[in-house]
């Protein structure tokens, strides 16, 4: 579900025709609807207990205006750096609703932490679990955690954005989890408060879920076996989101709430969970314009003036986008067969081979559906090419969150060497 749809022949975000933003913006450009993420959060956090705590997870769309829409509801933050923390902080989440997770957090993000006071950190390895505790001890103080395990279930999604397992990074064996709580049990400045899973993004079958989530429950009766205070469980995010019209779609959050209220409900734990692309992905779209038409003989090219540098997930997942244009096609057209690319010198700055569209000039405008969740988060400066620039769309208004850089101020971020500055002037 989502808000962008036709209005009168042309794409509208919301109340605000597409066209509208793009001849004030500039394209590319990345356009948000805030009904959409307001609405997946509800659906979402709808069918759990009242103390559930949704901590979006900051990395699938970072900016500072898309995390203050959730926290206005309520949500909390799941974050991978302090960067990410400050973020969070800046867009109003509060520190008791934030959660840190990664398999490489630092010294000095954990000192930050710690400082700020976080719910819980989401601790990886052994190593982490004593640098945390003594950082803590320093500061006279102790650190809430969970330690992330991995249950070694496969989640049966793309290899590259499976993390659950046990030849990925994420998580502690599971057959050392035991031992690992034994000793955070024993450290002085730890507090152990819960047990953490996360086993994948975009997984599309509720089965892997449930062998995971099932491993947890037998966990935590361990665990507390063991003498542990296991007071919440943290079941990550990764539910997948429909990505191509007319592909099966992956089971509606309610189906996957059913499952986890049957298997995990009697623990009397709190529940936690990082969803990102849920939350973010059908709330998102990329604008581009067309800058050339190219037929070859043997194919059409779509030329378009958005590129890898603004949305990588074709090149990086080989990740299928939708595409479609912003002037609604007439019913019944008929299409021409495109493969769709962008302006980088790379043979993988394609975004779509064989696309039916619309016959298209220089000028017209698309739309990349679905492009909420790690697209503008993943963007660069490639060829260099400034970053892309973000709108948020509320009912009939819109506000650019991130401008687009000018040249100049890309070309600023260099620094001559002082040998070199006779030459390059
Ligand atoms: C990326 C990530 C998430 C979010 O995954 P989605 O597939 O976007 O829901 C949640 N938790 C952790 C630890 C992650 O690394």
């Amino acid at each position: 579900m989502h808000h962008f749809d036709y209005i009168r022949g042309t794409l509208y975000a919301e109340g605000v025709a597409i066209s509208e933003i793009a001849k004030d913006v500039g394209t590319p450009f990345y356009c948000y609807s805030s009904a959409t993420l307001e609405r997946h959060y509800n659906v979402f956090k709808g069918p759990f207990p009242q103390d559930t705590l949704v901590c979006y997870s900051v990395k699938a769309n970072s900016n500072t205006s898309v995390i203050a829409t959730l926290a206005r509801l309520g949500a909390g933050a799941d974050i991978v750096s302090v960067g990410e923390l400050r973020r969070a902080l800046k867009a109003g989440v509060p520190p008791e609703r934030i959660v840190f997770s990664g398999v490489g957090k630092q010294p000095e993000e954990l000192a930050e932490a710690l400082d700020v006071g976080i719910y819980q950190f989401n601790v990886e390895s052994e190593a982490e679990l004593q640098t945390l505790s003594d950082i803590a001890v320093q500061k006279g103080v102790t650190a809430p955690i969970a330690l992330r395990v991995n249950p070694d279930v496969d989640a049966k999604t793309l290899a590259k954005i499976s993390t659950g397992r046990s030849e990925n990074k994420f998580g502690i064996p599971w057959a050392q989890a035991e031992a690992v709580y034994d000793l955070a049990g024993r450290l002085p400045g730890i507090d152990v408060v819960g047990l953490d899973v996360h086993i994948g993004s975009q997984i599309t079958e509720l089965a892997p879920f449930e062998s995971a989530f099932l491993k947890v429950v037998e966990m935590v009766t361990r665990l507390r076996a063991r003498g542990h205070n296991i007071s919440r469980i943290d079941l990550g995010g990764g539910l997948g989101i429909p990505y191509q019209t007319g592909n099966t779609p992956p089971p509606h959050p309610d189906e996957y709430a059913a499952l986890i209220n049957r298997i995990v409900g009697d623990l009397e734990t709190q529940i936690i969970f990082e969803p990102g692309r849920l939350i973010a992905g059908n709330a998102g779209i990329l604008v581009s314009k067309v800058v050339y038409t190219k037929d070859t003989g043997t194919r059409s090219f779509l030329i378009l003036d958005a590129a890898m540098n603004d949305l990588i997930r074709p090149a990086l997942y080989d990740a299928h986008h939708d595409i479609i244009p912003v002037m609604q096609p007439q019913a019944g057209y008929a299409p021409t067969i495109y493969d769709v690319v962008g302006p980088v010198c790379e043979s993988t700055d394609t975004f779509a081979r064989a696309r039916q569209l619309p016959d298209m000039a220089p000028g017209d405008l698309v739309a990349f559906l679905s492009a909420g969740a790690y697209g503008a988060v993943q963007a660069g400066t490639y060829n260099t090419r400034p970053l892309v620039p973000e709108v948020l769309v509320c009912g009939g208004r819109y506000s650019v969150v991130r401008p687009r850089p000018s040249l100049d101020a890309l070309l600023a971020l260099d620094v001559v060497a002082p040998w070199l500055e006779e030459t390059a002037k």
